[in-house]
């Protein structure tokens, strides 16, 4: 069982025992990743107790153990790299982070690796944390699990009739079904929103402002409720605000 050396990001985190910590990770090369850190709150002579907090970046060696891959991996060492602190410093900010720590989890699977969502993670936490307006950043993240995950949805046709869906037009959108309708096709669709032309184009060339942004968020968050089954339980505070 050699030591393994990567980069995470955690995304949850619970204590076990007086001194132990139990940490969901995504790492850059391993994907997600479940960690017990034996021991770390404990104070010895040689070094402080460690608290390793939500959203915190660090570097970790661990070990995983062979019998199977889904079990806890051991974790030796962890070098802080950003405690992306700024987080913190605003309420909005602070829930849009930990969304986006909780979409994360719900999107991937363990042990499956995609560093560019791990890179894109990283530059959102420090987005957000240095104070860039949270909506267009969090929707531009949650463009991003979709395409890892591989279900980008359909914005070229309908996804019913196959009618093409050219730019500047309105459309209605339908998360269940992962793209666009056409007007003829609609009613037959549940759950379908009509999108303004200028957001969809947003969205085709994933350049959001606030507005956009705000128009879209929904939507997304209900497309990746559609794929993993699991609906996100901080949604609602990313919409509010007035935080
Ligand atoms: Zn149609």
């Amino acid at each position: 069982m050699p030591p393994v050396k990567d980069q995470a990001i955690v995304l949850r985190h619970l204590d076990y025992s007086e001194t132990s910590q139990v940490l969901a990770c995504l790492t850059r090369e391993h994907g997600s990743r479940r960690f017990i850190a034996k021991g770390i709150k404990r104070a010895t002579k040689n070094k402080a107790a460690t608290i390793i907090d939500l959203l915190e970046q660090g570097e970790v060696v661990f070990l995983v153990r062979p019998q199977s891959e889904s079990e806890l991996s051991i974790l030796t060492e962890w070098r802080q790299v950003d405690a992306h602190l700024g987080l913190r410093s605003n309420l909005h900010t602070w829930y849009a982070a930990q969304y986006a720590a909780e979409i994360t989890s719900t999107m991937t699977e363990e042990a499956d690796p995609h560093p560019e969502l791990f890179d894109a993670l990283a530059a959102l936490l420090q987005n957000l944390a240095s104070g860039a307006a949270a909506l267009p950043a969090v929707v531009d993240y949650q463009c991003t699990l979709l395409l890892a995950a591989g279900v980008w949805p359909d914005l070229t046709r309908c996804v019913v009739c196959d009618r093409p869906a050219p730019p500047g037009r309105a459309a209605f959108y339908a998360p269940i079904q992962g793209g666009l309708v056409c007007r003829n096709c609609e009613p037959t669709v549940p759950g379908r929103h009509y999108v303004r032309a200028a957001n969809l184009d947003a969205l085709r060339s994933r350049q959001f402002d606030s507005a956009s942004a705000a128009a879209l968020f929904e939507l997304l968050d209900e497309t990746l409720t559609a794929v993993s089954g699991r609906p996100s339980s901080l949604a609602k505070w990313v919409m509010r605000k007035e935080l």
